[in-house]
């Protein structure tokens, strides 16, 4: 359903709403008075009959008279019922509202990510597909000198890694979905880092990255995941930094966690973008404008793994510019 069909039924339910409560108002406020009118010809019709069957004589003695008090009290019980029901109805339709508006804003934002995820994977999917064709058609079409065949070769496979580092992504966020079974075991952190950092430092130029931590800190963690983890935000750091990157990675400890934190001094993100960078196929910006590749997952399948062993992870702003991404992995 389009967006627009959907905000024209929005506008419809509240104004559905509103006039209920309006109504609700309105009759109850009836109600009351109808109520008080027969309260007062009741009272009336008890002074009538009891002045002429003469068990009474002077309108004081009515004061205290036990039909006149039982009918006062019952008229206030009543007075109190319709209020509350009144009260209770309102309330109602105000949470009504409320959860038709969250619904509204949800599918919202699910619209948003489905196209951005389309745009995206299109794109991702496409262009490696397009240079290996291309490639392949070179050398059946052309003889060219060994040199050229290692360079092309060289870009075939690592426009096949990206693709396969795609479908990996897509495929372990599906399963993130279900659960994830993790397998804990002490990992030695330093040779971790250090093996992915000299991975991405092959991949990539203008990269600086300082490996702040004792070479004998063991963390319980999923090997496997904490690797995903680890490239997925220095692989972030890298593409969302400027010529110069410069990632910083430490560990500290407190009694419940180690704690990783990984500093680039890149593009930063928005303090309202914080909390929503790690929802399923979120992107900052708009897939129409935006330069950099990516699906959105990254950060999902890192806030997915880090939750499956109970940990937790923050972002900051670094200074003077850039983002500290934080990770706590319970001891
Ligand atoms: P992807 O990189 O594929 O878009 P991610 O889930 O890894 O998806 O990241 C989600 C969004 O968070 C990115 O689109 C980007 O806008 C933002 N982001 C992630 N890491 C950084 C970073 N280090 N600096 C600035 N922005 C970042």
């Amino acid at each position: 359903m389009k967006i627009d069909t959907n905000n024209k039924l929005r506008f419809l339910s509240y104004a559905i709403i509103l006039y209920m409560l309006i109504a609700l108002i309105w009759w109850s406020y009836l109600l009351i008075i109808k109520n008080k009118d027969a309260y007062n010809a009741k009272i009336d019709l008890i002074k009538i009959t009891k002045l002429l069957d003469q068990s009474v004589i002077d309108e004081k003695e009515f004061i205290n008279d036990i039909d006149i008090l039982s009918l006062k009290k019952k008229y206030k019980s009543q007075e109190k019922m319709i209020m509350g029901e009144a009260i209770v109805l309102a309330i109602t339709l105000l949470i009504g509202i409320w959860f038709i508006n969250r619904a509204y804003r949800k599918q919202v934002e699910t619209a948003r990510q489905s196209r951005n995820f389309l745009l995206s994977i299109t794109h991702e999917l496409k262009s490696p597909i397009s240079s290996i064709k291309l490639i392949l058609q070179t050398f059946s079409k052309r003889k060219l000198e060994q040199e050229k065949i290692h360079h092309f070769s060289d870009n075939a496979i690592k426009e096949t890694e990206r693709l396969e580092d795609l479908v990996n992504n897509l495929l372990l966020a599906a399963k993130l979905e279900n659960t994830f079974d993790i397998h804990l075991e002490e990992v030695e952190l330093f040779p971790l880092l250090d093996g992915i950092k000299e991975n991405i430092l092959s991949k990539n130029k203008n990269v600086t990255i300082h490996l702040n931590l004792n070479e004998n800190i063991l963390v319980l963690g999923d090997k496997m995941g904490l690797i995903s983890i680890f490239i997925n935000i220095i692989e972030n750091a890298i593409k969302y930094s400027y010529e110069k990157k410069i990632i910083h990675i430490e560990h500290k400890e407190n009694q419940n966690y180690d704690i990783i934190s990984i500093a680039d001094n890149g593009i930063g993100i928005p303090n309202l973008e914080k909390n929503n960078i790690f929802s399923k196929f979120y992107r900052i910006g708009n897939e129409d404008t935006r330069k950099t590749k990516g699906t959105g997952l990254g950060l999902y399948i890192v806030n997915q793994i880090i939750e499956s062993h109970k940990g937790k992870i923050t972002v900051e702003n670094n200074q003077p510019q850039g983002s500290i991404f934080t990770i706590f992995l319970p001891k």
